[in-house]
């Protein structure tokens, strides 16, 4: 029977709950055991497909199309298990499940409340479908405390009771302060962070501590006896200098073994590291550094681009250089002058994006790279402005645009209304929701012979995940090849352009999907490694 493991956190957000998680999960499949790992978010929206980036950073979509949290993508960076929409959960769903079925007399006239019925929601999300996994791993978004957390805590309290003893293991992550003028770490807040997780009748098990230095034997006694946790399930987290080396630091740390301890696990048997060594080690001995522009509208935040950073610090790790990020944003891009801001990068990366703020400053970015031999990768909204430079620039028509930013005579790129899923055709229009209405998901393309991307997959047919309301005109296609876009991926029914190619320049391509969302750091996405490797070639010629 699978066994579950609750993480929360506490103090403070931030503190790195989601990466814990995957590499715990990591850790696990590394002792031999099957993981899966699930996401609950207190907040109320739906999904956060609808979320501004800002605010909660990318959406991560899975293959069956669901739009999740960005923990999502670290779960399948760590433990390259797939996500489905049945990893992640937010309280807007749990409500309109509820609501829904009282709608439909299902409660037979009972009152509906937070205890039994959301809290059963919850339950049943938890433990359904979980593949028959040894451990599924679920974390609980937000710091205990929350209001809107508490039912969350309460449900899997419940299911601490409701299944049998060793089933269930909790682990509180917190943090250890170092106060410079007391020239101390205090464990005062850790010891609050679990005090208010008892009030809710859960004793943790386990306890990650963040700090930043070594927990002495007198801190870590203290936190065992206030905290009723025993000293060597007080887990020291420091921060390393690359995430991929959490599994080993937090192994040599004896947190995997602590919580199969707490999980009854005797024996508990060996772990195999050498995928996550090998990993390290590269990117602890670059051999020389390439610098890659990605021109966006919120690339001072971090999480807005998480997968695209970690999938080119990936191609970093297949050809053995350190990738170096040059945020720029779109909106600071107008004229010759902001353009020298692209003059010394290898590469140019312009990533998905929604709306017209900002486009102009992407499409001169593609103008510059087309023009400078500079390597370019356009993903989702990136291909679509390479397009409509393109258009602008090589077929003269200077008012190509897209209809995502209002009516235009030439709509280069425009409103996808059908197209074809596995259940059946999908049709959109402008009235459509704007929740989770977009083309989501995987989908096959079909790649052109004698084409650099066949080259690149070595294949002629892919799979790739996609999040697009717009796609690139065909209307247009016989022009645009004739000035050398070449449409070099199509959906297999032709109907859809998937992938766009110059031929004669060094590396530019445009994809309609997001291969970031599959890059793994043990497998690094081919597009990536090969984007980093033509952006090497480009440094060794300046
Ligand atoms: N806004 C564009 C569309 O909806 C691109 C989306 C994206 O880049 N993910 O098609």
């Amino acid at each position: 029977m699978t066994q579950y493991i609750f993480i929360t956190g506490g103090v403070a957000s931030s503190l790195g709950k989601g990466l814990t998680s995957a590499a715990l999960g990591a850790l696990l499949q590394a002792r031999g055991y099957t993981v899966r790992l699930r996401k609950l978010d207190p907040y109320l929206n739906v999904d956060p497909g609808t979320m501004n980036p800002f605010q909660h950073g990318e959406v991560f979509v899975t293959d069956d199309g669901t739009e999740t949290d960005l923990d999502l993508g670290h779960y399948e960076r760590f433990t390259d298990v797939p996500s489905t929409v049945d990893d992640n959960i937010t309280t807007g769903q749990i409500y309109k499940r509820i609501i829904d079925k009282e709608r439909k007399g299902k409660y037979l006239g009972g009152t509906v409340q937070i205890i039994p019925h959301v809290t059963d929601e919850i339950k049943e999300f938890i433990l359904s479908d979980n593949g028959g996994v040894d451990f599924c791993l679920c974390e609980i978004g937000g710091t205990v405390g929350d209001i809107e957390g508490l039912p969350f805590i309460e449900a899997i309290r419940q299911l601490g009771n409701d299944l049998p003893t060793n089933k269930t293991s909790f682990v509180h992550l917190t943090l250890l302060p170092y106060i410079a003028a007391a020239g101390e770490v205090k464990t005062k807040p850790t010891q609050h962070s679990v005090k208010e997780l008892r009030s809710i009748g859960i004793q943790p098990d386990i306890l990650v501590c963040r700090c930043d230095r070594n927990i002495s034997p007198s801190d870590r006694k203290k936190i065992s006896i206030f905290c009723s946790v025993p000293e060597e399930s007080v887990i020291q987290a420091i921060d390393v200098d690359t995430i991929y080396a959490a599994p080993k630091d937090l192994k040599d740390n004896g947190f995997d073994a602590a919580v199969l301890r707490s999980l009854g696990v005797k024996k508990i048997p060996k772990v195999n590291l050498s995928k996550w060594n090998k990993v390290v080690k590269r990117i602890r001995n670059y051999d020389g550094k390439v610098e890659i522009a990605v021109v966006g509208k919120y690339v001072e935040l971090n999480d807005a681009y998480k997968s695209l950073f970690e999938a080119l610090s990936h191609g970093g790790i297949s050809n053995n250089v350190k990738v170096e990020i040059k945020r720029i944003d779109s909106e600071t891009l107008k004229d010759k002058k902001s353009l020298t801001k692209l003059n010394s990068v290898n590469g140019i990366l312009v990533p998905g994006g929604f709306g017209q703020r900002g486009s102009e400053g992407k499409i001169l970015s593609a103008k510059y790279a087309r023009e400078n031999n500079i390597p370019y990768f356009g993903i989702c909204f990136g291909m679509q402005m390479a397009v409509i430079e393109a258009a602008r620039n090589l077929l003269g028509m200077k008012n190509a645009n897209s209809t995502e930013f209002g009516k235009t005579d030439k709509p280069i790129v425009g409103l996808l209304t059908e197209w074809i899923k596995d259940t059946g055709i999908e049709r959109r229009n402008e009235n459509s929701d704007y929740g989770g209405t977009m083309r989501l998901g995987s989908y096959p393309a079909e790649l052109k012979k004698g084409s650099r991307i066949r080259r690149i997959y070595g294949k002629s047919e892919i799979v790739e995940r996609h999040r697009h309301r717009y796609e690139v005109n065909l209307s247009y296609k016989d022009d645009l090849e004739k000035v050398g876009l070449k449409f070099v991926g199509m959906s297999p029914d032709g109907l859809l352009p998937e992938i766009i190619e110059i031929q004669d320049h060094p590396w530019f391509i445009g994809v309609q999907f997001h291969p970031e969302l599959k890059s793994r750091p043990f497998n690094p996405h081919p597009l990536f490694s090969s984007f980093i490797d033509a952006a090497i070639i480009h440094a060794r010629m300046i």
